[in-house]
């Protein structure tokens, strides 16, 4: 086994030979010509001329040795549903929604939006998509008609799929009236619109433009569409970011480098085997659930199971009911998530037979270190941390255990991963840091590895200004995260560079503020923001979630926990990081990917307009904050 220190140089600096060996992890019907053109950076080509297909490498190539094994198993706690297809069965319903695509008038180039819950249509929308060439757009499903109709005017797509209603914790969200308004709003206006009717909310269909999914799919039961050879540079989708620093960026992914990039990560990241089973908690609406849930456990010939419900319904030991259940190998989910179950009754982790389980990765938002050391102890697994944004495509930072087993290190989601030449930069010189523990940008030299943007969404301009010009005299991506490196490679992850706070002349990472809160054994969650403050610059305040509520009820009592955790900042990180404040809420404002949205937050906390908030989980959050700051 190689010494991963190696893997990685050898991904850099014998690029194409290392990249053109990943290239056969997957199926080409023409192999690449050339691996990587970089003649027009910050632009990289991958794997330009071959030609290949993320369908078939997810479903169709898997036919003839596992056939009858579980492709997709879909868990429905919302409606008490379980449905299981074999990659035969598939195979069979992609055929069949890509019939009904092309019925509808989708070509290869064209775009479809998905609108949908997290149920086995969605999955099959997608892989649809991409058996035909066609480019999709999956938007989170309950999102407001105002940003439905955005993304309908970026992407101009020929069909929207959708469904009648997704459900929430027991309760019905009704999506069709959202989309309609959303057309309405949009100057673009769809040819036509496929909606799977899960009756559970009555949606009227509009003649002419709206067709049953049920009725249309029994005309093209057995209706053979074959796979369309991609050339590799084709872009497969465009995303959008989760919106927590702003305005949500659309992010389009090419064909060949993104299969590739998944295929390897699948064996050198994940240890995944054909035959293992994969579970991944997010939705289908993030790039987590595009990599994780969909393609990258199919291309691996694994089963995946896609679950529409809460974590903690009907009680907090669901997800580990799945898992002994299904003998799941592989578990995927968020630090929000485990968050989550830290308030719950411990218990349900342990009542389930877990066996089968070898890790459990987090990814989307910092782990702190008491978190990590609570689920690592409750599950008894390793837990994994890994760091990438929807940029990516999949993780820039993490342990790639594949290559060579290496410590997790709680704090840290762990090395760079090969392919990506990180750099720590200096963000007002833009030198690079080389000494171990100096605070730096995290950035990455290009080009970047496959399965990365191509660009942002007919906007080349945006991309190149954005991403690549905000390091003074140098072209590089910046990650706009904010971190350092330790001796041994490991990095540490200290917030968005946005959040760097300075405290009379003294420059914080409001994620070091929070990691130490959350090491008070009462304090479940918090957020830490800069305002500005005429004596010192700036301060933090933060806002915490306690565990447990009881004996709070009086100011005195909240008072004295204030206190408490002022004196734990004070002794771990020094009286200069003690936050002005430290407020108790119930609950954080977040994104639908459960992002802390710190740049509301700090609006609010500065009685500024906290902007762009169409991605916002729950408005009562930010209400409770602006109760308090009054
Ligand atoms: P936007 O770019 O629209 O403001 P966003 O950055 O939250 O939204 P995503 O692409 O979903 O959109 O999230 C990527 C970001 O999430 C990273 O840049 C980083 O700030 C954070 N992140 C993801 N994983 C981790 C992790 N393991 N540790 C620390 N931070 C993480
Ligand atoms: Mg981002």
């Amino acid at each position: 086994m190689p010494h991963y220190a190696d893997f990685h140089r050898r991904s850099i600096d014998e690029r194409d030979a290392f990249w053109a060996e990943q290239a056969r992890l997957i199926d080409w019907q023409t192999p690449p010509q050339q691996v990587c053109d970089y003649s027009n950076p910050p632009f990289a080509k991958w794997f330009v001329g071959g030609t290949t297909n993320l369908c078939h490498n997810a479903v169709d190539r898997h036919l003839a040795a596992r056939g009858q094994q579980n492709a997709l198993v879909a868990i429905s706690t919302e409606t008490n549903t379980e449905r299981a297809y074999s990659y035969a069965e598939l195979h069979q319903e992609v055929q069949r929604m890509a019939a009904c695509l092309q019925a509808l008038g989708v070509k290869q180039g064209d775009r479809v939006l998905i609108y949908m819950p997290m149920i086995a249509e969605a999955a099959f929308a997608m892989l649809a998509c991409t058996r035909i060439g066609a480019i999709h757009s999956v938007v989170f499903g309950g999102f407001a008609s105002s940003s439905l109709a955005t993304r309908i005017e970026d992407a101009q797509p020929v069909v929207i799929v959708s469904a009648d209603a997704g459900s929430r914790g027991g309760k019905v969200v009704p999506y069709k009236p959202l989309l309609d308004d959303a057309i309405e709003l949009s100057a673009h206006k769809p040819a036509a619109v496929l909606m799977v009717n899960r009756g559970l909310a009555p949606a009227s269909l509009r003649a002419g433009r709206d067709h049953d999914w049920a009725t249309l799919r029994a005309s093209h039961m057995d209706t053979l569409v074959p796979c369309v050879w991609i050339e590799s540079t084709q872009p497969s989708y465009t995303l959008y970011t989760s919106g927590t620093t702003g305005k949500p960026k659309g992010v389009q992914r090419d064909t060949g480098g993104y299969t590739v990039a998944l295929a390897s990560s699948m064996r050198h990241i994940f240890q995944g085997n054909p035959g293992d089973t994969y579970f991944c908690t997010s939705d289908i609406g993030w790039v987590v659930g595009h990599s994780y849930i969909i393609y990258g456990p199919l291309i691996a010939g694994m089963t995946t199971i896609l679950y529409e419900g809460l974590p903690i319904r009907p009680d907090a030991g669901i997800w580990w009911s799945i898992v002994e259940k299904y003998k799941v190998t592989h578990m995927f989910s968020a630090p929000t998530a485990v968050r989550v179950l830290k308030k719950q009754d411990p218990a349900y982790l342990s009542k389930y037979d877990i066996s089968s389980l070898k890790a459990l990765w987090l990814a989307g938002e910092p782990l702190d270190e008491p978190t990590a050391t609570w689920i690592s102890g409750a599950l008894n697994v390793p837990i994994i941390d890994n760091y990438w944004q929807t940029e990516t495509g999949w993780p820039i930072l993490t342990l790639c255990n594949g290559v060579e087993q290496q410590p997790s290190r709680f704090g840290s989601p762990g090395k760079a991963v090969y392919g990506y030449n990180v750099k720590l930069i200096d963000e007002a010189t833009g030198e690079e840091l080389t000494v171990p523990n100096q605070k730096g940008v995290v950035a990455i030299e290009g080009p970047l590895p496959p399965g990365c943007l191509q660009t942002v969404w007919r906007d080349d301009d945006r991309f190149v200004n954005t991403y690549w010009k905000s390091i003074p005299g140098r072209l590089i991506y910046s990650t706009f995260d904010w971190g350092i490196r330790d001796a041994d490679g490991y990095y540490f992850i200290l917030g968005r560079t946005d959040d760097v706070i300075n405290v009379a002349g003294h420059r914080l990472g409001t994620r070091e503020i929070e990691e130490c809160i959350s090491s008070h054994a009462n304090i479940a969650e918090v957020a830490v923001v800069g305002v500005a403050d005429q004596l010192k610059g700036q301060v933090a305040l933060a806002f915490a979630v306690p565990r447990n509520t009881t004996g709070l009820e009086t100011p005195e009592a909240r008072a004295a926990l204030e206190a408490e955790v002022m004196k734990v900042v004070d002794g771990q990180l020094g009286a200069v990081a003690r936050p002005a404040r430290v407020h108790f809420v119930t609950v954080l404002p977040k994104t639908r990917s459960g992002k802390l949205l710190r740049r509301a937050l700090q609006a609010v906390a500065e009685r500024r307009d906290p902007g762009d908030l169409t991605t916002m989980e729950d408005p009562a959050a930010l209400q409770q904050i602006k109760d308090l700051i009054s």
